[in-house]
């Protein structure tokens, strides 16, 4: 029997974002074959994991001078991200080629995996990683945002994009090394309280963790306005690993 395609697949193929193969009318974004073979990391089982180890040794050297006691920050990534693997093309196209809609997409397999979990189900609040506005304004969108949507649309909470703001505008980090990633995003972020603020656990979103200094500025900023007993935890699509 001769396979019909839906009128969309006939004006716009869909093809695999991973391997590039054609999708089968029934699969979005990724083929059922490059969803079965994604590294997984399972951190959002875990409260402790390598992902978290880091994001926790980043907030430590910056709050050390503050007499507050932080508890263990939770901390999850959806896959391992391997710089030569094909799945660095899931971050790759929503930042670079406005695959928005995979943003979404992916963001919510994150959020189903957190919703359920007893480490996360008590998430009220999701808040995006902000974009300098005019870096937003030149991009068009800011990638962190549409995979915070998704991760919040799966989960059932609201995602905010007005309490964090980014004040400096930091070029890019690709070439630079852990110390001076660090100092690039240092005081990047100010949080700003509006309103009545009622939230017992945020997770801040980002597209893919690597050193975690932006994400620790982040939580620096947010802790100024969050007090010690609102867990703020993080959540990014891609985790990269030692070596
Ligand atoms: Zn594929």
């Amino acid at each position: 029997m001769k396979r019909i395609a839906p009128a969309i697949d006939l004006l716009l193929p869909r093809t695999c974002i991973v391997c590039g193969n054609r999708l089968l009318s029934s699969e979005r974004h990724i083929c059922l074959e490059c969803a079965a073979e994604m590294p997984l990391t399972y951190f959002w089982k875990q409260s402790h994991n390598p992902m978290s180890d880091r994001f926790n040794e980043v907030i430590q050297k910056k709050i050390e001078d503050s007499s507050v006691q932080e508890s263990y920050a939770y901390a999850a990534a959806l896959f391992t991200y391997q710089p030569e693997a094909p799945f660095r093309l899931i971050p790759h196209n929503i930042k670079y080629k406005g695959d928005i809609l995979a943003g979404e997409h992916f963001g919510r397999m994150l959020g189903k995996r957190l919703k359920d979990n007893v480490f996360w189900k008590d998430t009220d609040l999701v808040i995006p990683v902000p974009l300098h506005w005019t870096r937003k304004f030149r991009r068009g969108y800011n990638q962190a945002e549409v995979i915070a949507s998704g991760v919040a649309s799966a989960m059932g909470v609201p995602f905010r994009t007005d309490l964090l703001t980014r004040i400096k505008r930091t070029g890019t980090q690709t070439k630079l090394n852990i110390e001076e990633k660090a100092l690039n995003v240092a005081d990047a972020f100010e949080s700003r309280k509006c309103g009545t603020l009622k939230y017992r656990h945020i997770i801040i979103v980002d597209d893919v963790f690597t050193t975690g200094s932006t994400l620790g500025e982040c939580f620096r900023a947010l802790r100024e306005v969050f007090p010690p007993g609102v867990r703020i935890s993080v959540a990014t699509l891609g985790f990269v690993g030692e070596g």
